[in-house]
């Protein structure tokens, strides 16, 4: 294998690290305890999962965390009323709002009722077009977990020709305005893209964000590029894989992000990263 392999568990735990010095600094200059609250409605297993972590790590970092496990047959006004509260509490700097959602709940409605500035998954549109102008936003978690590991290969991305594959609201189209930011030169493809391979082979920085098992293959992959995977698939033998089949496009690629233990990690130390800067935020 030629490339090496960015650890998102180590480089998260890394992160984690620095927001715990950083929050106990805080708290001892400032007198501010950053305060994350979690919501899920409903039952979904994975969803539980994730909640928990998200509100264990959030207390092991030294926050305020509160975890508002919601029964499913929840209305769309109790969530939006709790909703309401969490944004007038000023113990709460981060307010997230577990997707999916239950039919009876409007997603969208839900979307916008967390003010903007306590928006720490950075989905409000507010901070979507921040991001967009190129103004300080909170971003979503995925994307700067991308562009963390990237700033890990110590390489220079100015002027680098970045290809990210996948347009999403979530991830794809985040992803690129970050790279932008960074004077990458950055090209989006998408479903509709002719000759996807012929563009990715262009990629200095090639980031798969589809959801498609292992569908970057090596003949798709530039020589040297930095390749980080975003994709998160359960394989026919119920294993996770990513969207780059990893092993032969490893021996290709100057850098690679495995699946699982890449970017996956990322996004909860993120997630921390982002609450703690809606808390500073808080200070004025
Ligand atoms: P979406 O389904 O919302 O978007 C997928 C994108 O891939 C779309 O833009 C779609 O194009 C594009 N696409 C689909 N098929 C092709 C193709 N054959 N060639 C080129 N582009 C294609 O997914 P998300 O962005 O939400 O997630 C992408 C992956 O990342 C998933 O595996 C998801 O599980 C994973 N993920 C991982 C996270 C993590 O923490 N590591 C967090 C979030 C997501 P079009 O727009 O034309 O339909």
């Amino acid at each position: 294998m030629g490339a090496q392999i960015l650890d998102g568990k180590a480089i998260s735990a890394e992160i984690r690290e620095e927001v715990r010095k950083e929050v106990g600094k805080l708290k001892a200059e400032k007198g501010l305890t950053p305060g994350l609250a979690v919501v899920l409605v409903g039952e979904d297993p994975a969803s539980k999962i994730y909640v928990n972590n998200k509100a264990k790590t959030s207390r092991e970092l030294g926050f305020h965390s509160e975890l508002h496990l919601l029964d499913a047959a929840t209305p769309h006004a109790a969530l939006m009323e709790l909703i309401g509260r969490l944004a007038r509490d000023p113990g709460i700097h981060g307010i997230l709002v577990q997707s999916p959602m239950p039919g009876q709940i409007d997603e969208g409605a839900v979307l916008l009722a967390v003010p903007p500035e306590k928006d720490v998954d950075g989905f409000h549109p507010i901070n979507a077009g921040r991001l967009a102008n190129g103004q300080s936003a909170l971003v979503p978690c995925t994307p700067l977990g991308c562009l963390e590991m990237l700033k890990r290969t110590g390489l220079d991305p100015k002027g680098l020709h970045a290809v990210v594959v996948g347009r999403s609201h979530l991830v794809g189209k985040p992803v690129a305005q970050l790279l932008l930011s960074l004077h990458c030169t950055v090209t989006i493809c998408h479903s509709r893209t002719k000759d996807l391979g012929s563009i990715t082979r262009q990629g200095d920085v090639l980031v798969a964000a589809v959801g498609k098992p292992r569908m970057i293959t090596a003949d798709m992959v530039k020589p040297g590029a930095v390749v980080i995977d975003v994709g998160i698939n359960r394989g026919a033998d119920g294993k996770l894989v990513g969207d780059v089949d990893f092993a032969p496009v490893a021996e290709k690629a100057s850098w690679i992000t495995p699946v699982p233990g890449g970017v996956g990690p990322m996004t909860i130390a993120m997630l921390m990263k982002n609450t703690l800067q809606a808390a500073k935020a808080s200070l004025g």
